[in-house]
């Protein structure tokens, strides 16, 4: 009897990495990937960047050409949305009406935006950012937009109001949180970005709550906590996203804000495994469960899942890392600096190059980083090797970070 194919479900960055670090794995059998976007996997973090503001073809999004799975011997279902699992009889049931069987199936069904919920919020001016299409779709409504309402002052937020600054547009960044990028940096690096977006002529509104959209003559009307209203042609909420973990829910797997994983990636059926967004894992780097939403996770924890599917589990212990481009300024995080006890600047804002390192219980435990590349990297070596290093040895520039890594 021919044996079922190994299924990946989602086919974003970790259901790609899933199936070509299969294959580095050494299996051989047939692999079988299904997407419900109708485009071959492509790269998510441009959509808010590049790809935004023209500067990128959407040829250059994808991660591989078509000839990639083909060599591999990747068969791919695109624009299919697998819809049950059957755990008992070992198969997925597609949006095709198709049932396929499976001997293994890894989940990466990632994560979708969280809707704004005011009265108003479904006006077609309001848009969000995560697949392909949406952003073809902020690309043309800004075309001609004046005017652009942001609301929520994290990564996506603050990337897609840099852009269109840039383009010249009118540009209102509304945060509900005393400060930017609050879940992820420390004060004084939203502290630094309030400035630069300030300086770069955002009208940036803090500790602000949006609590309706009106439609108005032209465009819309955004009204907020503090009886404040902005005219916009285009709203562009970027306030979160929420697990896709209803179908591995559905099928009875633990779940918890994100499919429940082990450190190798493992959910609680031994025949399935999970990678990515959508996982609420155990972290072997930081000892402790959580959800992480980056491409590093996302690659990192796929490779674990695959080498679990090939009987060679190895636990995720990587250190994480992420970035975020807004105007010419590169902000890059090693490890999970907040909360601290300690933070020590290395470098000069006012230059506009320099790094925070944040210490907890003595010890290194992350970094910010802007346009201070090998601050970063240094930082992310530090973290891996668990090398012991001093915060007076971080803020002295006359001491070589990346020397002491190397040992
Ligand atoms: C605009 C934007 C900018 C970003 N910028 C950065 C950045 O600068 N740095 C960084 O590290 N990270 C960034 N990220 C985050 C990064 O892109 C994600 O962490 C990464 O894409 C996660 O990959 P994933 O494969 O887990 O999930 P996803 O990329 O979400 O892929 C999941 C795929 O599964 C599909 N799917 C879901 N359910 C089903 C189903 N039932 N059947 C079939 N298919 C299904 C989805 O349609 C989707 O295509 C950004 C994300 C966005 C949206």
């Amino acid at each position: 009897m021919a044996t079922a194919p190994y299924i990946v479900v989602g086919g974003g960055q970790a259901g790609l990495q899933v199936c070509d670090s299969l294959r580095k794995f050494g299996y051989e059998g047939e692999l079988l990937l299904i997407g419900e976007e109708p485009v071959l996997p492509y790269q998510r973090p441009p959509l808010s960047k590049h790809y935004l503001g023209g500067d990128l073809d959407a040829a250059r999004l994808s991660f591989r050409p078509a000839s990639h799975y083909e060599k591999l011997g990747i068969a791919l279902r695109l624009g299919v949305r697998v819809t049950a699992i059957d755990r008992e009889r070992r198969e997925v049931v597609c949006s095709d009406g198709s049932r396929l069987a499976y001997a293994r199936l890894a989940l990466t069904t990632g994560t979708r935006v969280r809707p704004l919920s005011c009265p108003g919020a479904e006006h077609p001016a309001v848009r969000y950012v995560r697949t392909l299409a949406d952003s073809d779709g902020l690309r043309a409504a800004l075309g001609d937009a004046r005017r652009l309402v942001v609301v929520g002052g994290g990564f996506i937020g603050l990337e897609v109001a840099a852009v269109a600054r840039k383009q010249g547009k009118d540009v209102v960044v509304i945060e509900a949180l005393d400060r930017l990028m609050a879940r992820a940096v420390s004060p004084q690096i939203s502290n630094y970005y309030a400035t630069l977006h300030r300086g770069h002529g955002v009208d940036l509104r803090l500790a602000t709550g949006v609590t309706a959209i009106e439609p108005a003559v032209s465009g819309v009307r955004v009204l907020t906590d503090r009886d404040e209203a902005c005219e916009a042609d285009v709203v562009v909420v970027g306030i979160g996203v929420v697990a896709n973990d209803e179908l591995a829910a559905a099928a009875g797997l633990a779940c918890r804000n994100g499919i429940v994983v082990d450190e190798c990636a493992r959910t609680s059926d031994p025949l399935l495994v999970a990678a990515g967004d959508c996982t609420m894992h155990m972290n072997g780097f930081l000892g402790r469960e959580l959800r992480l939403e980056s491409v590093q996770n996302a690659v990192d924890q796929a490779r674990v899942a695959a080498g679990t599917m090939c009987d060679q589990p190895e636990p995720y212990v990587q250190v994480p890392w992420f970035w975020s481009d807004q105007y010419d300024v590169k902000l890059q995080m090693a490890g999970i600096g907040m909360p601290c006890e300690e933070s020590v600047l290395r470098g000069d804002p006012a230059a506009g190059s320099f790094s925070y390192f944040y210490f907890r219980d003595g010890r290194l435990c992350g970094a910010d980083s802007v346009n201070r590349p090998a601050d970063h990297m240094a930082c992310r070596r530090l973290l891996a090797q668990g090398t012991m290093i001093t915060p007076a040895q971080v803020g002295d520039e006359g001491v070589d970070l990346m020397q002491i890594a190397r040992g």
